[in-house]
């Protein structure tokens, strides 16, 4: 069932006609994808080694066994409630509403243990793991917030955790990195290729190789090889659905929008499936506009890649004509990524989520505003979605926006101190 494919031909949104489309959405809501081959329509797939094959066979059987067990489910929402912080709080934010002319609200994932929506994913895989009798975990981390929420899930659930981090972003994320050491982590410093986030994917992989019986591999976004974007989607999906029943409870109503940023994507699937179903109910993914938009400049996927194949999987990607994948560029560390998730692929090209992007600039004012009226100091990335809200409200007056603060931006403050210089 998980052979890997052949190149996949490319797929743009003029490939797939009207009909086509709507079929599509009804399928993904009657939860017929990804369908047997691990496909959101013509994303997703598996480009995984052979060497890899048994093992992401066996986490779809573990998924099979457990993720809609009730027993499963009822640990993990016991762990969500009294270990992690769940339900975060819907905020009404009076002061951006003000100034947008909107109503806006909060969706508090900086308010969940360890300070951003990774956790859900890093829990629920953590337990997993546990379940499927894995020896220790693996895991890699770029900003080091997966990497932070990896080390903690595991020793809640009891399970020796490795981090592979790149030695740039060791240096550049100190204060992660001291975090994961006293969470009990192992960190690996990853001295090959751009010695970032890719090599260290490149890193965890092989490790993962070498051991595939003992060795679970703890994937941080909806993204990868089939049935991770399945699998983290799922673990995800409770801010969408706590996000609604305390839209209706707190806003009578549902939000005309809800906004969210996209990184890999795995806090905006997590939301956006709340509301997949309700089609009065607009969605926007923001994606990091960086600095421009000539290639290196930023990491808006969806907004200006093409179909290829990253990390085990046929999605959008910035690539050029020989399929050499591009260097990226955003403020926010956890924005920078040159993929993006194969629902977010499908969703796009069926038209039922619209995605734009933000700039450096716009996401470093929503933050500074963000603060300002409603004392909260959101993470660069969710400033992202932020700044696409306020984009959107100009252009709709005096509507209910629902916007993901997917984690708190005190993880920030280096880069904070740098382009706002030190003047306090
Ligand atoms: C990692 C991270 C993101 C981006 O990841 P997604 O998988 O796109 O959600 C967004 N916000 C915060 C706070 C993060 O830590």
């Amino acid at each position: 069932m998980f052979r890997p494919f052949g190149q996949q031909r490319e797929c743009m949104h003029t490939d797939i006609t009207a009909a086509e489309k709507k079929d599509l959405l009804k399928r993904l809501l009657g939860g017929e994808l990804p369908d047997e081959q691990g496909r959101f329509g013509p994303f997703g797939g598996c480009y995984a080694p052979e060497t890899l094959i048994p093992a992401l066979e066996r986490l779809q059987q573990g998924i099979d066994q457990y993720l809609h067990d009730p027993e499963f489910i009822a640990r993990f929402n016991n762990e969500l409630n009294q270990w992690a912080g769940r339900p975060t709080s819907l905020t009404m934010a009076r002061g951006l509403s003000n100034s947008w002319g909107a109503d806006v609200y909060l969706k508090r994932e900086d308010l969940a243990h360890t300070g951003a929506h990774k956790i859900n994913n890093a829990l629920g895989q953590a337990l997993l793991a546990k379940k499927l009798g894995a020896k220790r975990v693996i895991a890699e981390t770029g900003a080091g917030q997966h990497g932070v929420a990896t080390a903690a899930a595991c020793a809640r659930v009891n399970i020796p955790c490795v981090v592979y981090m790149g030695a740039v972003d060791i240096e550049r994320q100190a204060p992660n990195v001291q975090r994961m050491y006293q969470l009990g982590a192992e960190v690996i410093t990853v001295q090959s290729g751009d010695r970032t986030l890719r090599a260290a994917i490149n890193e965890a992989f092989r490790d993962w190789v070498s051991d595939p019986d003992g060795s679970y591999y703890l994937l941080g976004s909806a993204v990868g090889p089939h049935p991770y974007p399945y699998l983290v989607r799922e673990l995800q999906a409770v801010i969408g659905r706590e996000a609604r029943s305390q839209m209706i409870d707190i806003a009578g109503n549902l939000p005309d929008a809800a906004i969210a940023c996209v990184g890999g994507g795995s806090n905006a699937i997590g939301l956006f499936h709340g509301f997949l179903a309700d089609e009065q109910v607009t969605l926007i993914g923001v994606e990091a506009g960086g600095r421009g938009t000539g290639p290196g400049e930023h990491s808006a996927t969806l907004s200006s890649g093409r179909p290829g194949v990253l990390h085990g999987c046929y999605s959008m990607l910035l690539h050029d004509e020989q399929g050499q994948v591009q260097e990226t560029h955003s403020v926010s560390a956890g924005l920078d990524y040159p993929g993006v998730g194969p629902e977010h692929a499908l969703l796009h090209v069926i038209g039922r989520v619209t995605y734009t992007s933000a700039t450096d600039e716009e996401a470093l004012a929503a933050l500074q505003e963000c603060c300002a009226l409603e004392g909260i100091l959101p993470a660069l990335e969710s400033a992202h979605a932020l700044a696409g809200a306020r984009l959107w409200a100009e252009d709709n007056p005096g509507k209910r926006i629902l916007i993901g603060l997917s984690g708190r931006g005190d993880k920030d403050m280096p880069v904070l101190r740098k382009v706002q210089g030190d003047g306090t």
